[in-house]
């Protein structure tokens, strides 16, 4: 006999989205109950944890939860460039920290939280529309009915994949890590490493994350190239190529794997009773592929849209509506320009590659950074892209203007 639950919402995947719907949903007065499949919070790690400190502040995430970078050193086969900034605006999250911090956040606020719980399917009414999920506990089958259920599985899309309503992710970014202790610890300074030897389709990096600890990794495009992150890794690892080399002695500690979604802001992201958020809405800046801020942002987003529709009564898709119009509004446009970026960066040859880091030596640290976050104000990109002294420059940001009618 199946244990059954009735809550007014539940919220399925305890990453940075799950935990953040689930807090904001229970500050705003409603019953919920967040689900993850692993035993505890951020058993695996399947991130390199880079966000921006400002994002971090306004979340309130304690300080110990990060390492703060301010140098960010780029490498292709033959050119380097390191543009150094005063203070730090960029950091490497201590992840498992900052996930639990994010959980017990919503555990504070009473959110039921259910661990080893792995749900499998969504429970539709007569009219299709979700009122549920199934799945298996440590003590057997459970079922959960709710007034919404939110998606965050992240990658999986697992409900409103068994909704019928997306199918798996067709351009995606496979990663590959190891945080490794090493000799040589520059813990103020990242690298990206691009060109064929890196990676073919995406780039590797070296993110410092305090002491002497770093994570080294890879990225890979696909289905641009067929390449295993993971084999690339070892390869780079072995061969200590570029900065990997400076690091000396490495030892290491744990290894990460993860998939990333890069198809854009594609999907619809509300339903009758159903919001998906975080990389199960593909919430995701394809610069650098990176999605935490956006998970938290959108996940408190939907967790008060939910909370609000179930509190009047009304939970259809136009109720949910607000959720999918905030995130348009603030970054669709945003991350269509960026998408442009990456696609100009997935056809660089080594040669380009050398050329394009000359580019980016032309930043300020402010601009760089406005940049990769895919932060592309109108005002800033038409001041680069007509008055910066540089052609290649002007060049670069032309064309994030001129696909770009949307931004604000
Ligand atoms: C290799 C790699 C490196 C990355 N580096 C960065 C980076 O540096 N900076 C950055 O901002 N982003 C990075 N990202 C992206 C970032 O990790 C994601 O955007 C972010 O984790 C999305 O959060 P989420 O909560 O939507 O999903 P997730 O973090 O994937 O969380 C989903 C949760 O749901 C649980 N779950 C899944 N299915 C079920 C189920 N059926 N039942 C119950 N629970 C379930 C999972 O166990 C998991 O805990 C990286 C991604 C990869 C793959």
């Amino acid at each position: 006999m199946a244990s059954e639950y009735h809550y007014d919402l539940v919220v399925v995947g305890g990453g940075p989205a799950g935990s953040s719907a689930a807090f904001e949903a229970s500050k705003n007065g409603i019953k919920v109950a967040l689900i993850e499949k692993e035993e505890i919070i951020a058993q695996s790690v399947r991130t390199s944890g880079v966000t921006w400190i400002q994002n971090i502040k306004e979340f309130g995430i304690p300080d110990d939860c990060y390492n703060p970078i301010k140098n960010y050193s780029f490498c292709s086969p033959n050119n380097e460039v390191t543009i150094s900034d005063t203070v730090s605006h960029a950091a490497v999250l201590d992840v498992r920290k900052t996930y639990r911090w994010l959980a017990e956040q919503a555990k504070n606020e009473g959110v039921d939280i259910f661990l080893k719980t792995s749900i499998k399917n969504a429970i539709k009414n007569k009219e299709g529309d979700i009122i549920g999920v199934s799945g298996t506990s440590k003590d057997g089958e459970i079922i959960f009915y709710a007034k919404i259920i939110i998606d965050a599985t992240g990658f999986s899309s697992t409900i409103s994949k068994d909704m019928g309503f997306v199918t798996q992710w067709e351009r995606f970014g496979a990663g590959a890590e190891y945080e490794v202790s090493a000799e040589n610890v520059d813990s103020e300074t990242w690298w990206l490493m691009v060109g064929q030897k890196y990676s073919p389709s995406g780039y590797a990096w070296i993110f410092p994350v305090g002491r002497n600890i770093v994570r080294i990794g890879v990225g890979i495009g696909k289905p641009e190239s067929s390449i295993d992150p993971t084999e690339r890794l070892k390869e780079l690892m072995d061969s200590k190529i570029g900065p990997i080399k400076k690091l000396g002695k490495i030892t290491p500690i744990e290894f990460h794997y993860g998939l990333i979604p890069n198809d854009g802001l594609s999907r619809k992201t509300v339903y009758n009773n159903l919001i998906l958020v975080g990389d199960s809405a593909g919430q995701a800046n394809p610069l650098v592929l990176e999605g935490i801020r956006y998970a938290i942002k959108y996940g408190r987003v939907a967790g008060k849209v939910a909370a609000t529709a179930i509190k009047s009564g009304i939970t259809n898709e136009s109720a949910l509506y607000p959720y999918e119009e905030t995130w348009k509004k603030e970054i669709q446009g945003k991350i269509k320009s960026a998408g442009k970026v990456q696609d100009r960066w997935i056809g660089l040859t080594d040669e380009e590659w050398d050329k394009e880091l000359e580019i980016i030596k032309e930043l300020r640290p402010e601009e760089f950074l406005d940049f990769i976050k895919a932060e592309f104000g109108l005002a800033n990109m038409i001041k680069l892209a007509t008055h910066h002294p540089k052609l290649a420059v002007r060049q670069l940001f032309n064309l994030v203007k001129s696909k770009n009618k949307g931004i604000t």
